[in-house]
């Protein structure tokens, strides 16, 4: 199974990722963690970005998280579709839906989609968890883990990630299981959840 996890920050996604790792390997069954941006040369390029080493156009952006998804999905070792050949399950935290939600923040969402379709026709994930999380409490997550002195977010910028993803999902999330937890809830609560959606499969 290739199950991808997004949210806001500190909606709790690295904690459920390592949870749901916990659930199939007492199942005896192999499992990959990953996130985008990667590790790979096109995520690190992205990481220094995002660092403020340099500014490059919000387009630009965009089209290097769609190529560093490309690496994502078809590098031919570290590749998602190399992981699922070779037997294991894939977890992902964030993927196409994290560049329509933030990138379109600056970027028409359209072109966004477009530079994604690709992604969507090779490799959609076979469950998609939004743990959604009021902009407030996100906010007070992301506090309590840096301190005020690193705070970047605003509550301005949570509710337009928040509302561009739940657009996002009824927009390009056509086809998709797609499903929605509440992540306010204790974190034991939101892996029987999403437990109960991958027992399904
Ligand atoms: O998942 P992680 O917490 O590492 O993401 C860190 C930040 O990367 C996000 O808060 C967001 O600002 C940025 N990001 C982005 N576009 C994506 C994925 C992540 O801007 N597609």
């Amino acid at each position: 199974l290739f199950i991808v996890i997004e949210g806001l920050d500190g909606s709790g996604k690295t904690t459920q990722v390592e949870m749901l790792r916990d659930y199939f390997q007492a199942r005896g069954e192999a499992c990959h963690l990953t996130a985008e941006p990667t590790d790979l040369p096109t995520g690190r390029l992205i990481r220094s970005i995002l660092q403020k080493e340099f500014r490059v156009d919000p387009r630009t952006l965009a089209a290097l998280f769609a190529a560093d998804r490309v690496e994502h999905i078809f590098h031919p070792e570290e590749g998602i579709l190399a992981h699922l050949a070779a037997g294991r399950h894939v977890i992902a935290s964030r993927y196409y839906f994290s560049s329509l939600a933030y990138q379109s923040e600056f970027v028409d969402p359209g072109w966004i989609a477009a530079l994604n379709r690709q992604a969507k026709t090779a490799l959609p994930a076979d469950l998609t968890v939004f743990l959604d999380l009021d902009p407030e409490t996100s906010m007070e997550r992301i506090t309590a883990r840096t301190g005020d002195d690193e705070l970047y977010e605003t509550l301005e910028k949570l509710t337009h990630v928040r509302d561009s993803f739940h657009a996002a999902f009824s927009v390009f999330g056509e086809g998709e299981n797609i499903q929605v937890i509440n992540a306010a809830q204790h974190p034991v609560e939101v892996a029987d959840a999403i437990i109960d959606q991958v027992e399904a499969l």
